[in-house]
């Protein structure tokens, strides 16, 4: 085996390399970069070559940050172009095995930063990066019989390739558009991110992308034909319980299976009721404004403020990890384009918010009769000023408001009959209004004085004030 001045293993899958301990960044939210993986035939990849257009790590300045793109060319028997989006997912799975080594993200949205210990330690060249990543896409994935690596640093030929790649990732993402879960009848697991995400399984199906949007249901299908020990399986939908919500019977029994019984159900098209899961990979979250009863979304370049008083990090961190989270979801921006998009919740008339660089990018795909009733910062940076947008425009879900308004007024013109008077319940436990839904969300843990566990249940705090109880003295 080759010698490389770093570790290389599983364990170091999950390690961040923070602000001032990297020796360079490369690519991420404040550069470009993107990976590409393009499968070739046998005598157009040059097994083991690695190519450099641009500066070497040697030649950056310390704490830089630099435009970066990786491009695999691979071959092999059982190499087809279906398995290029599969492998190249899997660079970040195997470049995060470096001990130092921060890859973060895929597609057009990679960050890269290495840690100044790799450089201490001998790193010098981001060949010696390129020829680990190859051995371990050779070890790991044997179909791959031969594979080339061309790296680049220098910003115009980063430029010039993104905007090619842009075209092959918009392609495959075509491919899924004429075919609906309704026509097959297995869809596609993934577990590659069960390593920082133990209870995230990911469903993919014709009309619902990965959440990382770099898998669709032909590359999942492909991958678990190749790879059948690999993190992509194939999922026999079994009966459909919910045709709206997309409930299958074949999902669930795998969800409860893989997720440890975390959760067991699992509806694909739907934001409130059993949801998706959300590993941290998502492109884009999406996020419930119970002011406007209306969802917003935003996507991982959004730097300012949503709305609802939160910037994309913070939301992010409310939605992955691999649990139901009930007002948030992370998805892949090829959903969007899906026309059972969230159809359970309203589809697009529940959408009231999108930043803007993120509903630029999928406005031919936005309804027309809604595309200008979405707000996006500059029109509705804050609730008060989204509220008056959506009755300017008026936005289907200013109906949905009235209609709760009258349904109010009725409740409270109606006598209400006298209740039994119930016996209170136990000090312990307070049980709350159930909704279907199978998250827990415990809050006070541990306080010393009391824990209250919220289980199925959907909590609404206008105000929170706590207030450090005085020792009496005397
Ligand atoms: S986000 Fe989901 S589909 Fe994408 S790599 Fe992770 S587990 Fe797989």
């Amino acid at each position: 085996m080759e010698e490389f001045p770093f570790d290389i293993s599983p364990m170091y899958e999950g390690e961040r390399v923070r602000k001032g301990e990297y020796y360079v960044e490369l690519a991420g939210p404040k550069s470009i970069g993107f990976e590409l993986v393009r499968a070739c035939s046998p005598d157009e990849v040059d097994d083991g070559k690695f190519t450099l257009i641009g500066p070497d790590i040697a030649d950056m300045e310390e704490e830089g940050r630099y435009p970066f793109a990786m491009i695999y060319k691979i071959a092999g028997e059982q190499v087809e172009e279906d398995l290029e989006a599969i492998v190249e997912r899997r660079n970040h799975d195997f470049q995060n095995y470096f001990h130092g080594y921060m890859h973060l993200n895929q597609r057009y949205d990679i960050w890269i930063r290495i840690h100044k210990d790799m450089v201490k330690n001998g790193l010098k060249s981001l060949e010696q990066i390129a020829r680990a990543t190859m051995m371990l896409f050779k070890n790991e994935l044997p179909f791959i019989e031969k594979i080339e690596a061309i790296y680049i640093t220098d910003e115009d030929a980063v430029k010039e390739e993104l905007d090619k790649a842009m075209e092959i990732y918009r392609k495959r993402d075509e491919r899924t558009r004429n075919l609906h879960d309704e026509d097959v009848d297995t869809f596609y697991g993934c577990l590659l991110c069960q390593s920082f995400a133990p209870t995230n399984v990911c469903v993919i199906t014709p009309d619902r992308v990965s959440l990382c949007g770099a898998i669709n249901w032909f590359d999942g299908r492909a991958a678990a034909k190749v790879d059948p020990e690999g993190p992509n399986f194939p999922i026999s939908k079994g009966e459909c319980i919910d045709p709206v919500g997309g409930e299958y019977t074949g999902v669930n029994e795998v969800a409860a299976e893989l997720s440890g019984g975390e959760y067991t159900r699992i509806k694909l098209h739907s934001f409130f009721e059993y949801p998706h899961t959300s590993c941290g990979c998502f492109e884009v979250v999406g996020f419930y404004m119970p002011e406007v009863d209306g969802i917003g979304w935003v996507d991982r370049n959004f730097s300012g403020i949503a709305p609802n008083g939160l910037p994309f990090s913070t939301m992010a961190g409310q939605t992955g990890g691999g649990k139901q989270v009930v007002g948030f979801l992370g998805i892949g921006v090829n959903y969007f384009r899906s026309p059972k998009f969230i159809q359970a919740d309203g589809g697009w008339n529940r959408v009231v918010w999108m930043n803007r660089t993120l509903k630029d990018r999928v406005y031919d795909d936005i309804p027309e009769d809604i595309r200008d009733k979405i707000a996006t910062e500059d029109e509705a940076p804050d609730l008060e000023s989204l509220r008056k947008f959506l009755i300017e425009k008026g936005h289907p879900v200013v109906e949905r408001w009235e209609k709760e308004e009258e349904e109010k007024e009725i409740r409270e013109e109606k006598p209400q009959p006298t209740q039994p008077t119930q016996p209170l319940p136990s000090p312990s436990t307070v049980s709350l209004p159930t909704i279907p839904q199978s998250s827990q969300f415990p809050i006070f843990q541990d306080s010393g004085k009391i824990k209250i566990t919220f289980k199925n249940a959907t909590i609404r705090i206008g105000k929170v004030v706590i207030e450090r109880e005085e020792e009496k003295s005397g």
